[in-house]
């Protein structure tokens, strides 16, 4: 044995187990394990959790903030416009050095896998090369899994189709899409049949940015999962955004989210992102756009919460910190019951492992060793103080630690100073 990491209470609700891990994997799951080994750490009653992933994202543009300038009205369609005015001016090592400053803070969060959206729309597929480079130079410690996406419109921008199949033809995972982007809803609508038409060709799995519009029309998921129905592709069908479906008609919802647990449709909210450019043409009430997470879940659609942007065109902050994005959902879904706070930190861990497709993922014998140890009893107390991580593991060995959160106070009124740990 190689390692036993004793007393840790998992995400599941277990409490006190041990977990041994011998050459990368773990083998044993249980109370009070009777193994031998050189290396025991102690969780002392802490969370262990399988990695953060995050099955939204975009590295290319990440850590650009105020290149060439900063998104004056906070719009999705100025930051779109920004990166416009950004891209011809990107090289190549520039975002290489972003792409990796970034990787190092997600390790230091214990986030170890992220799907990242790359814009295709460039013909000299730029970003696409800087980003395979970034997949190989991080896959030690971190699973970096690419959407080729046409940020300008499949049908809208020239040569979109071509450099699509380019880029997945140099090595990018998965078909991406913006059908609402598209110059009309028939061609939104036909972006969304070629393109999955393509990706069950390929055998490959999709991810359109979907419906990111407070335009209660704008019904993209549907003709979605009509296709991915039509072509067998459940499951491997995710549509990401979803906003207008804050918006639509509840009659309408009613039908609509049945079609998608049929189609085995994922869906992925961006709490952050959401609450930040949708309602921006509102007065008062000002929608908050995030989509329908708890109707979502109550009809057997999985859903993940995604980072989507940290200092970009679109957003201005952003740290990496999966579980700020989880409780940013918590509250905008207003999902305060226990179980439903749970969900929130299911919607960043298991939930996007499996819309990923990530092998051994989780903490039961047979398992990769990817974990992280959280300054907190539970998934609910991870989330209410956004813990921190005393310790992030990859294949059995320690790559990131950080000391839990302690405060001392020196009061007026008080003779000795305090000591006293945050989270007790
Ligand atoms: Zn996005």
């Amino acid at each position: 044995m190689d390692v036993v990491i004793r007393n840790a209470n998992l995400a599941d609700g277990q409490q006190g187990v041990d977990v041994a891990i011998e050459q990368g994997r773990i083998v044993a799951v249980g109370p009070r394990l009777a193994v031998q080994t050189g290396r025991e750490i102690d969780a002392d009653g802490d969370l262990l959790s399988a990695p953060f992933v995050d099955a939204h994202f975009h590295m290319d543009a990440t850590l650009s903030y105020g290149l060439p300038r900063v998104n004056a009205s906070g719009t999705l369609l100025e930051g779109i416009a920004l990166w416009g005015e950004l891209k011809p001016h990107l090289t190549q090592q520039a975002l290489i050095e972003r792409a990796l400053q970034y990787c190092d803070w997600a390790v230091a969060r214990g986030l170890l896998a992220i799907r990242s959206h790359v814009d295709i729309c460039d013909d000299r597929l730029l970003a696409v090369e800087a980003l395979l480079e970034v997949k190989r130079r991080v896959a030690p410690y971190l699973d970096l899994q690419l959407v080729a996406f046409p940020q300008d419109g499949v049908l809208r921008a020239p040569n979109a189709l071509i450099n699509l199949k380019r880029a997945i033809g140099m090595g990018v995972d998965v078909v991406g899409g913006i059908p609402h982007f598209e110059r009309t809803m028939a061609d939104g609508a036909e972006s969304v049949r070629i393109l999955c038409e393509y990706a069950a060709d390929q055998g490959l799995m999709v991810d359109m940015h979907c419906d990111e519009s407070d335009d209660p029309m704008s019904r993209h998921i549907e003709t979605l999962a009509y296709q991915s129905n039509r072509l067998g592709l459940h499951g491997r069908v995710t549509g990401s955004h979803l906003t207008s479906m804050h918006s639509m008609d509840n009659y309408y919802v009613s039908k609509l989210l049945p079609l998608m647990r049929e189609a085995g449709v994922n869906a992925i909210a961006n709490p952050l992102i959401n609450i930040t450019l949708q309602g921006r043409h509102d007065t008062y009430p000002k929608r908050r756009g995030m989509t329908r997470v708890p109707e979502m879940l109550a009809a057997g659609i999985p859903v993940a919460f995604g980072h989507d942007c940290v200092m970009d065109p679109w957003y201005s902050l952003g740290s990496a910190d999966m579980l700020e994005v989880a409780q940013m959902g918590l509250h905008v879904a207003q999902m305060t019951g226990q179980e439903a706070m749970r969900d929130c930190f299911r919607a960043v861990t298991s939930t996007p492992a499996a819309i990923l497709g990530l092998q051994g993922y989780g903490v039961a014998p047979g398992c990769h060793a990817d974990l992280v140890l959280l300054d907190a009893a539970d998934p609910v107390e991870a989330i209410r103080l956004r813990a921190a991580r005393r310790m992030v593991m990859r294949r059995g060995k320690i790559i990131a630690e950080s000391p839990r959160a302690h405060a001392r106070l020196s009061l007026p009124d008080r003779p000795d100073s305090v000591n006293f740990r945050l989270n007790r």
